[in-house]
């Protein structure tokens, strides 16, 4: 007897530890960012009474010392009076000075925060400049991208290969900033000081490389497009840049480039090709690449993957997914859907985050659609739909952090969600809706979303109210449950009883396949075999048949 208890106590105790450890592994790979510093969240009354413009960083990078000193420039324009300025930054830095239209400020700086108090009120609508010098160790990333911070990395050859990455902690962790999602700046510059034997890439263009002193140079790079935060980065190592050319449907040529290390040289012609492939195909769905005065970027990447704006990072080692017979790769095609889901649609909280997830990944399954047809495109979405954990809701209300909304499913059930649509509006409304989204100026670039915007654009265009539907799939986690009774051997009814709305399904039976719109009303049909109820999954329902 005891002998037994002993074992089902080891057996009991072993399944409670993989239970653990599984759990543990899901929340890893799939859970919350988990980070320090967490972004977004409810904007703080004093950063509300300004937007910033441009930010103008100047940084020398020391590797060595894993250090980082320079300054920022933050040209802001108040709301309102204002008499503290508020901006985050994070306390592992020493400000050694600050200058507000260029005259010495007092400030105070602590829990993340940085506080500066003008000699006199600033007047509404006043532009003004804030520079902030400072230096320290930024923090090191423990698990980049969903951990964020500084890869202090080095190459095959033992040379620094240097990254950032913080869409979890947002750009405080290497620069001041007004750390919300809500304020794009028009602009931003990104000089970074280095060892003169190594190369730096940032966004937008190289306007010019000069040499503050001996054995160093530094690298002006300048974007002129709206950019968030956390999409603000740069890249340093012994990169060679690999350039091909991508021609915009107007005609005009961008440069596509690679900046690659020599130990993945081989393989970064194909990369490109592989990219200039899938920029034709999204551009069809979602309109121009967004930044062709500019450039398409690719940064070899001692991390995952991130979609820095026109820099994506790229460490996925040319790593093809196979989608059946198909091969290409997803985290190329990922990240650049973001230059449109993310980048150039930005929602203006994170609590709309599947906005930006849900739609690139869904995009994914539009590029397999385009290249390889309807079967493909089908597969892919089938692929998402095993993803989905449905733990919790993928949209919130009101404010949220990067750590609050973070989940697996933002990805996987938002683009199972989208497919959805395109289901239920029909192709013609549905793209057509979709490529508005992502070129209509008001909801892009400078301009933020929120996932209302989305709901009365599909409201609009359809002439039907779709609210609910946005409402089920992304405010709750409950999944409409398809009920089918047996009347008689020839009559079957069919009711969705938990929703009080209507959803168009296809109903299959004997050889034939009906839209019929199915509610908490049963649906009678006359037929001896049972029918089969949206058998090509464009729901996301119970009981699951696949
Ligand atoms: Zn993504």
């Amino acid at each position: 007897m005891k002998k037994i208890l002993k074992w089902t106590g080891i057996i009991i105790g072993s399944i409670l530890l993989l239970g653990i450890l599984l759990l543990a592994g899901l929340y890893w790979y799939y859970g919350g960012f988990g980070s320090e510093y967490p972004s977004g969240g409810k904007l703080s009354s004093l950063e509300a009474q300004y937007n910033v413009s441009f930010y103008d960083i100047n940084l020398e990078i020391d590797p060595q010392s894993k250090s980082i000193a320079g300054y920022t420039e933050i040209k802001i324009t108040t709301c309102s009076d204002l008499d503290t300025i508020e901006f985050d930054l994070i306390d592992n830095y020493s400000i050694s000075k600050i200058m507000v239209n260029s005259i010495h400020t007092k400030y105070l700086h602590e829990n993340h925060k940085l506080f500066i108090f003008p000699e006199s009120k600033l007047p509404l609508n006043q532009i003004v400049d804030v520079s902030i010098h400072y230096s320290g160790e930024p923090p090191e990333a423990k698990r980049p991208p969903w951990q964020g911070g500084f890869n202090w990395s080095k190459d095959e050859n033992g040379n620094p290969w240097v990254g950032v990455s913080c869409q979890g902690e947002g750009a405080k962790i290497w620069f001041p900033c007004k750390d919300h999602p809500s304020n794009e700046p028009d602009s931003a510059a990104i000089n970074i000081t280095v060892a003169d034997t190594l190369f730096v890439a940032a966004n937008g263009l190289l306007k010019n490389v000069t040499i503050p002193k001996n054995n160093y140079k530094t690298y002006h790079w300048f974007t002129g497009y709206p950019i968030n935060n956390y999409l603000i980065n740069f890249g340093i190592g012994k990169y060679e840049p690999v350039e091909k050319i991508y021609t915009a449907e107007n005609g005009t040529h961008t440069p596509a480039v690679f900046y690659v290390l020599p130990q993945m040289r081989d393989g970064a012609e194909a990369l490109l090709d592989q990219a200039l492939d899938m920029l034709y195909v999204y551009r069809k769905y979602f309109g121009e690449y967004p930044w062709i005065k500019e450039k398409f970027g690719l940064l070899n990447t001692d991390y995952y993957g991130m979609e820095h704006q026109t820099l994506i990072a790229y460490g996925n080692k040319y790593k093809n997914f196979k989608l059946g017979e198909h091969q290409f790769d997803k985290l190329l095609l990922h990240e650049m859907g973001h230059e449109w889901w993310g980048n150039k649609v930005t929602a203006g909280n994170w609590s709309d985050f599947w906005i930006h997830e849900g739609i690139c990944t869904y995009g994914e399954a539009l590029y397999a659609l385009d290249k390889y047809g309807e079967q493909a495109y089908h597969d892919y979405i089938s692929y998402f739909r095993k993803r989905i954990f449905n733990f919790s809701p993928i949209a919130f209300n009101g404010d949220a952090t990067t750590d609050d909304a973070y989940n697996n499913d933002l990805y996987t059930k938002g683009a199972c969600f989208i497919h959805t649509l395109r289901y239920v509006l029909g192709d013609s409304i549905f793209f057509k809706t979709l490529k508005q989204f992502a070129t209509d100026s008001v909801y892009t670039f400078q301009n933020t979303v929120v996932t209302q915007d989305l709901i009365n654009l599909v409201n609009r265009n359809s002439g039907n109210d779709y609210t609910k539907l946005f409402q089920l799939y992304l405010y709750t986690n409950d999944y409409p449950i398809v009920q089918i009774d047996s009347i008689t051997a020839n009559q079957f009814n069919i009711s969705i009883p938990n929703i009080d709305f209507e959803l168009p399904m296809d109903v299959s039976y004997a050889d034939t396949t009906q839209r019929l719109l199915l509610g908490k009303n049963p649906i009678s049909l006359q037929t001896p075999f049972r029918p089969q109820v949206d058998r090509q999954n464009w729901y996301l329902k119970e009981p699951d048949e696949d």
